[in-house]
């Protein structure tokens, strides 16, 4: 028997947080409820509600809440008086992450990378590796691509597409042009072909880039999934015009689209790689850029920060890459998940005459209008499921599930989805649950 939700239905007192938390707060305004453990697939609130979670912390939670593995792992090392906070001072923990990352990722996927401890968010992976790439060439201009997203400090902001989110930044967004992602003009337009048309032409106005910045999947911008061919053209683009190939797969990386990288297979190495999210697979904050070994030209110190490597996040990192990634029984599971929930959302969207997105456990259902799909995810978490939307326009509702779920919970979860998404389009969507 499959678990279901049991979601609570009085909203609780949230006087504190209108009182003193920061406008600024998002997904909070959406789910009315106050959260305290969460356990799997699952996260409760303070009202006895159970709800299961289709958001995964934006894909931070690829291996569910608290697994007792890695919980485990860390319990241990604070009670042994492992190091919390080192700067970046040599750590066991950090040897054991670096050796265990060396050789149950990096070496089998014959990939050569320096790794880099930045700040421990995905921005500032970012910005490290656009900062890189322009010390590296010693050139300004950036390639982004239409509905891209990459973080919200400046450099980061500047390659992300949306405009209410570079509206924010209160000053020029410069050094960056957006150019058209796979499919951006319709399956007809060759997009890689018309950026290379660009790059080739000294009159198009467009500079020699430092740099081209890709997602493979489109987290924010809406689970737009680039086919392999048009990313191999991408890399051979960079490389005729000695720009590096940055792939930003923060929140596709860590096994989302079943790989460990998103990028794997496809027949391209990038040059610098940001991942962050789900890297250290507690939800802890730690992110990572990643380079070959000629491009590491930094001098000591010359990219600081105080919380460079998260020894916490090091411990429950290198456990999951020992429990999930040593062999290829957790990829080959998530591959099998991936087309149940690509088989799920297509049947959907035939029935409706919808289209869906993404790629593996990256996947999302175009609603067609931002209402509908916040009718739709609305609806969804009156019946107990966390869904969120994705898009310029927030038109598609997007699931990105836990890794680790079983295939009886993802089915039920999406039986919803397919319930919400019908009553939504027949615009009688006031459920209660049952
Ligand atoms: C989430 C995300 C970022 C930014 O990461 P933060 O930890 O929120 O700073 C950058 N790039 C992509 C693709 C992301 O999904």
């Amino acid at each position: 028997m499959t678990s279901l939700p049991r979601p609570s239905q009085d909203i609780p007192d949230i006087a504190i947080y209108q009182r003193r938390e920061s406008g600024v707060r998002s997904y909070s305004r959406s789910m009315p409820r106050q959260f305290g453990r969460a356990q799997g697939v699952w996260i409760h609130d303070s009202q006895n509600g159970r709800y299961l979670d289709f958001l995964s912390g934006c894909s931070t939670l690829n291996y569910g809440h608290n697994h007792p593995v890695l919980k485990q792992a860390l319990l241990d090392y604070i009670e042994s008086d492992g190091i919390a906070h080192a700067l970046d001072l040599h750590t066991d923990a950090k040897a054991e992450f670096l050796e265990t990352f060396e050789s149950l990722i990096l070496k089998p996927r014959d990939l050569d990378y320096r790794a880099m401890f930045t700040g421990p968010t995905g921005t500032n992976a970012v910005e490290a590796a656009i900062k890189l790439a322009r010390k590296v060439t010693g050139r300004e201009l950036v390639v982004a691509f239409t509905n891209g997203f990459h973080g919200m400090t400046l450099g980061a902001l500047a390659c992300t597409g949306n405009a209410a989110k570079r509206g924010g930044a209160g000053v020029p967004l410069g050094h960056v042009a957006h150019e058209a992602y796979d499919g951006y003009y319709g399956p007809d337009v060759d997009t890689a072909a018309l950026l290379e048309q660009r790059l080739s032409d000294p009159s198009s106005g467009l500079d020699a880039p430092a740099a081209i910045l890709v997602e493979t999947v489109q987290g924010e911008g809406g689970l737009n999934a680039a086919s392999p061919d048009w990313l191999r053209a991408i890399a051979a683009i960079a490389k005729r015009h000695g720009a590096l190939l940055i792939v930003d797969d923060i929140q596709a990386g860590c096994g989302r689209t079943g790989g460990f990288f998103s990028f794997e297979n496809m027949g391209f190495k990038p040059d610098i790689v940001t991942m962050a999210k789900s890297l250290s697979g507690m939800g802890l904050p730690f992110a990572l850029t990643l380079f070959r070994p000629e491009l590491d030209i930094w001098s000591p110190g010359e990219h600081n920060g105080t919380f460079r490597g998260n020894n916490h996040a090091f411990v429950t990192a290198t456990a999951a890459l020992r429990h999930f990634w040593s062999d290829d029984r957790f990829e080959k599971e998530v591959r099998a998940k991936g087309d149940l929930l690509g088989r799920r959302l297509d049947r959907i969207a035939t029935r409706h005459s919808l289209s869906t997105r993404g790629r593996g456990m990256m996947r999302g259902i175009h609603v067609g209008s931002g209402e509908i799909a916040a009718s739709v995810t609305s609806a969804c978490f009156a019946l107990g499921l966390i869904v969120e939307t994705s898009g310029p326009h927030d038109e598609i509702v997007k699931v990105l599930a836990p890794l680790v779920i079983d295939e009886a919970t993802l089915g039920a979860g999406l039986d919803m989805i397919e319930r919400c998404v019908g009553e939504a389009l027949n615009a009688t969507c006031g459920i209660a649950a049952e």
